[in-house]
């Protein structure tokens, strides 16, 4: 593919799509009064439905799992498709062709935009990393405690611990330079009606990472079946060394009982 596509046809794209329509296709949606649709959401398991369309703005958004934004991102998450794949298959089925940037400029731009998002993944990790030993992670670390991770595991694996709050990420990435932009096309946030926001939050998470090792996701441990995550087909061996700075000891301080009992007995919020 020659290289980006234009902003003005991403538009075009969005708004000649109805977001009713494409949502339709996967899930049943009914009137939630005030203009909006709601219906049960393909995202995670749920008997109410928390999933909601608003068509006027052409947007929706999750109670459940609290995440939300435009037809691309849905397309994007329903169907695994990159950004530019979702634009790609909207334009083909709503009739607008799409231009590119010139190639070479627009190459170069490409992979300065993937090396900030590898960037703001590996400052993800870091920081995730680093919350997995604070006293708010100690459900998290039980709960890998009894499944025979230790700390030294966790490094090695890069394990981490997304803090409860909406902008503990978000303001930390911002405050190295990352916009709110680069951290919601890189699946770290989530965009909000004020804005960007965490878009992991009190979970315990893997990295996802490519071939070279780099970082360039994360998945919630708690929607993780139980035996995956990286190499764990073996219990791994007992901890050779205990390194870092900080203050937590080799091993993990004792919490309370995990969460995960919890997540498949909820109910979604009623709306
Ligand atoms: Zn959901």
């Amino acid at each position: 593919m020659a290289g980006r596509i234009k902003d003005e046809d991403i538009a075009l794209v969005r708004e000649r799509t109805p977001i009713a329509d494409v949502v339709g296709e996967y899930l049943q949606l009914r009137s939630a009064g005030g203009g909006s649709l709601k219906g049960l959401c393909p995202f995670h398991d749920e008997k109410s439905p928390s999933f909601n369309v608003t068509p006027a703005k052409n947007l929706w958004y999750c109670f459940g799992c609290n995440e939300g934004g435009d037809v691309i991102s849905f397309v994007q998450r329903i169907d695994s498709l990159s950004f530019t794949e979702a634009v790609e298959s909207l334009a083909r089925q709503s009739g607008v062709t799409l231009r590119y940037e010139e190639g070479g400029r627009s190459t170069r731009r490409d992979e300065g935009k993937r090396q900030r998002l590898l960037d703001a993944h590996r400052a993800a990790a870091e920081f995730y990393a680093e919350h997995l030993l604070s006293p708010e992670a100690a459900t998290a670390r039980r709960f890998l405690t009894e499944r025979g991770f230790n700390r030294t595991h966790a490094e090695r694996f890069g394990l981490g611990f997304a803090p409860a709050g909406w902008e503990n990420l978000t303001a930390h990435l911002r405050r190295r330079g990352f916009t709110d932009q680069e951290l919601i096309s890189g699946g770290l946030a989530s965009q909000g009606r004020r804005g960007a926001y965490d878009r992991f939050r009190n979970r315990l998470l893997w990295p996802v990472r490519e071939v070279t090792g780099e970082v360039v996701g994360f998945a919630p441990a708690s929607s993780t079946p139980r035996r995956t995550g990286p190499s764990t087909s073996t219990r791994p061996r007992a901890p050779s060394s205990t390194r870092g700075g900080c203050s937590t000891d080799s091993t993990w301080p004792s919490g309370t009982s995990p969460t995960r009992a919890r997540r498949s007995s909820s109910r979604a919020t009623p709306t």
